[in-house]
């Protein structure tokens, strides 16, 4: 799938739309999700136009990569939740009900996150 530069994650990095900064630095930009489903939910967004997992694993820079593994780390010292325990989630296209199509990770914590993925 083709980068799409109007998807919201593209307009908050072009500061057309405010969000809620927890992190910021070269490479990457940490903001709360506007919807938080727990106490901690931030969204951790490499600042290069990617779709997907697949696609900035393809594509990025190894400085982009350590960047966006090393912001994962601080978000959840920052929130307090490396000591309780969190999740890492990446929504990855139609299957993975991808919402905004510019990858990011989700970090939730803050309290017990149940079990990872519902039986079907
Ligand atoms: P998904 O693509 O399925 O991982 O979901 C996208 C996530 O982005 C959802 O959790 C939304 O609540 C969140 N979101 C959408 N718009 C904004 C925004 N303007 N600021 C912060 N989070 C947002």
């Amino acid at each position: 799938m083709a980068y799409d530069r109007n998807n919201v994650f593209a307009r908050i990095l072009r500061g057309e739309i405010p969000c809620k900064k927890v992190y910021e630095d070269e490479y990457v930009l940490a903001f709360n999700d506007i919807s938080a489903r727990a106490p901690t939910h931030v969204l951790v967004i490499p600042k290069g136009e990617y779709v997907s997992l697949d696609d900035f694993s393809e594509k990025a820079s190894p400085a982009e990569m350590v960047a966006l593994v090393r912001a994962l780390g601080h978000v959840a010292r920052q929130r307090g939740v490396a000591e309780t325990g969190y999740r890492i989630l990446a929504n990855i296209g139609r299957d993975g009900h991808q919402e905004v199509q510019h990858f990011h990770l989700h970090v939730v914590g803050g309290r017990d996150l149940g079990a990872m993925l519902p039986r079907k």
